[in-house]
């Protein structure tokens, strides 16, 4: 079943130690660029899967490895978390 961003707004602050959400994040794929709550989340994959709303190119890999977080951001070309706050 596929979620959005929101549904790993408590992991990404547990990874980022910032809400992430509304950070913008932009495809290495295909250069869209959008919010991480609009993001196509899988929990079910092996880890987390944060895939592209428009391509579904995978964006982001979040697994658990001994109680650590690693995170694979290579999907990303850039990840803008608001200047704002
Ligand atoms: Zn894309």
């Amino acid at each position: 079943m596929a979620l959005d961003g929101n549904a790993i707004g408590g992991l990404l602050l547990e990874v980022f130690a910032a809400d992430m959400t509304s950070a913008l994040a932009t495809c290495a794929t295909c250069g869209a660029v959008r919010p991480v709550a609009e993001t196509t989340v899988y929990l079910r994959a092996p880890g987390t899967v944060v895939r592209c709303r428009t391509c579904t190119s995978v964006l982001m890999v979040i697994s658990r490895v001994r109680g650590l977080n690693c995170v694979d951001l290579t999907g990303l070309l850039a990840l803008q978390a608001e200047a704002n706050k």
